[in-house]
């Protein structure tokens, strides 16, 4: 954590405060600094809110239910601008990459996968990752800086703009194209927890995007010290990148591990709150060929999350440029699969999406590197 570059340092001079990034309550407390009288507080911030995160309006100007003299002052203080798409590419699969330039510094992606019951986007949390897992393409790009919560709101905010996807009076009956999100893009979110709960508590909100809590998915690579918190302090689902059953193969590829090791990983994830049928953990296994993807693997998996309500999420490797991996055989997946399903856990094979376009789980890397950012500084 310690060569963080502090993300909140400002480095343009324009600081308007975006609206993105802001809580029912944070706007409450900006509003009552700016004269709102206190009777009138709740109305306003509800309006504001809603028009922001419900009708997607990127001005102040179609806010019509606020007078023409507040719409002057809210522009004055705020904005409601979203990361910039610079690059755009979309799959054979339907898939969608996303490159965003931050109006801040750096660049991200995010990805939007549309299946046929839900469409789910995969957002970043940081620029980069300090971590450095072995077979992760995100893992070779040195952590550039920690994204801010209007960042974690705006990359949806933006997929949306893109996808045409607000409610409105044309379309306010169409199912929602964005229906789900997972926090499996660039970056470890525990990392960065503060930012991305407070980004994940404004899409939640059911005056908003009210995604629910069960349709997000957060994912760590074992960050222990947080691991609760998802719980107790955010309340969405948990994936755990758990790759390796043993300490020597998972400090290999997930080298977090020699932090924190698999003992007190499941120690931690047997005592984790709220832990039930229906609230699994999921645990994601990339399958690499000849490293982790025998049946003794699968047997030790099987032992390890004992008693802990879970599914196990197979990945087939997605190779990048320069990767030492390759992906398990099918042969092995299914034998793994089956050994693991008979043992009563649910263990899909993910289908890797967006391969075409290097949009799929760890193949997301920006140009972005520090040194860049050190020089503006
Ligand atoms: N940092 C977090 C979330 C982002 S990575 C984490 O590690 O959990 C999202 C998932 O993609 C993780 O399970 C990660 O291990 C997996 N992943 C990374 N690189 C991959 C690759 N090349 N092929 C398949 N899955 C990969
Ligand atoms: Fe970072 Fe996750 Fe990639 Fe590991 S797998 S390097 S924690 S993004």
């Amino acid at each position: 954590m310690d060569n963080y570059i502090n993300s909140s340092i400002k480095l343009d001079l324009h600081s308007k405060i975006n609206l993105l990034g802001l809580s029912k309550s944070d706007i409450s407390r900006h509003l009552y600094n700016l004269g709102v009288e206190k009777k009138e507080l709740s109305m306003r911030v509800q309006q504001l809110f809603s028009w922001t995160h419900s009708h997607g309006k990127k001005s102040f100007d179609y806010m019509t239910n606020l007078s023409k003299e507040f719409r002057d002052l809210l522009s004055k203080e705020f904005s409601i601008s979203r990361p910039q798409i610079i690059n755009k590419q979309i799959s054979i699969d339907g898939t969608r990459k996303y490159l965003f330039k931050s109006e801040n510094f750096g660049e991200f992606e995010t990805v939007f996968i549309p299946e046929d019951e839900r469409g789910t986007i995969c957002i970043s949390s940081q620029i980069g990752c300090t971590l450095n897992c072995s077979f992760c393409h995100t893992g070779t790009q040195k952590l550039v800086r920690n994204l801010e919560p209007h960042e974690i709101v705006g990359q949806i905010s933006a997929v949306k703009d893109d996808l045409s996807d607000w409610c409105g009076k044309k379309n306010s009956t169409l199912k929602r194209a964005v229906s789900n999100v997972v926090v499996m893009g660039m970056g470890e979110p525990l990392y960065n927890f503060e930012n991305v709960k407070q980004g994940l508590k404004i899409i939640m909100d059911n005056e908003g995007l009210s995604i629910s809590r069960k349709k997000i998915t957060l994912s760590t690579s074992g960050v222990v010290p947080y691991i609760h918190k998802v719980s107790s302090e955010i309340g969405c689902l948990l994936a755990i990148s758990l790759h390796g059953t043993t300490d020597e193969i998972r400090n290999e590829l997930v080298p977090i591990n020699r932090k924190w090791n698999i003992q007190e990983l499941i120690a931690t994830l047997k005592s984790y709150p709220n832990l039930s049928n229906t609230e699994r953990i999921t645990f994601e296994y990339v399958m690499l060929r000849k490293v982790n993807d025998s049946l003794a693997d699968a047997k030790r998996l099987v032992k390890l999350i004992k008693n802990i309500p879970s599914k196990i999420n197979l990945i087939p490797f997605n190779p990048w440029p320069g990767s030492n991996y390759k992906t398990s055989e099918p042969e092995k997946v299914k034998i793994f699969a089956n050994y693991v399903k008979k043992a009563g856990y649910s263990s899909p094979v993910r289908k890797p999406r967006g391969v075409d376009i290097m949009a799929a789980c760890g193949q997301l890397k920006s140009d972005s590197v520090r040194e860049k950012v050190l020089k503006k500084n």
